[in-house]
């Protein structure tokens, strides 16, 4: 082994006692973090490639959930993406808020909220699936996060027309 792979494999340590660390700890699901995809249509494809344009190597779309407005997927429709079906962290958020990446459900509502309102079967789309996951991973109704409120992330997302009052006193009626 010479010097240059020897540091490599030295260096390899930390990050494979990382990855345990977090392959455990995103297993279990401790936020919901909710985003608009902030284009008029989509769907997983769209999503995917959009992901895929910022990270070439990526195979997976940034979230778990895609709820539809009627532009690419029905009004309300729900979609789950291959990191939903595999079980693995997300990419929804910057990396200053990585632990809401490994143990944060990714869910995006598809449309632009800065510009429109959302529709009332996406809202109910959205309100089952919060609702659901809640109860399956015991998730505290304050740990259903919107995306730009997040402490420093920076961005507007998921638009000022989110319904977020409604939105949060539905869940913890819930
Ligand atoms: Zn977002």
């Amino acid at each position: 082994m010479n010097r240059i792979s020897r540091r490599l494999f030295l260096l390899s340590i930390p990050a494979a006692l990382g990855g345990v660390y977090f392959w455990n700890k995103r297993k279990k699901w401790k936020y919901i973090v909710v985003h608009h995809s902030a284009g008029s249509s989509g769907n997983l494809k769209f999503l995917k490639n959009v992901h895929k344009e910022r990270f070439p190597y990526s195979k997976y779309m940034a979230y778990h959930f895609l709820i539809g407005n009627g532009k690419g997927m029905k009004e309300g429709e729900i979609a789950y993406g291959k990191r939903w079906k595999n079980q693995i962290w997300g990419a929804h958020v910057s990396y200053r808020n990585k632990f809401k990446n490994y143990s944060g459900i990714g869910i995006c509502m598809i449309g632009n909220f800065e510009k429109y309102k959302m529709g009332e079967k996406q809202y109910q789309g959205m309100f089952s699936l919060i609702k659901y996951l809640k109860i399956k991973y015991k998730i505290d109704s304050n740990n259903v996060l919107f995306h730009g409120k997040i402490h420093k992330e920076q961005t507007l997302c998921p638009g000022k027309n989110f319904p977020y009052e409604r939105l949060i006193k539905d869940i913890k009626k819930s």
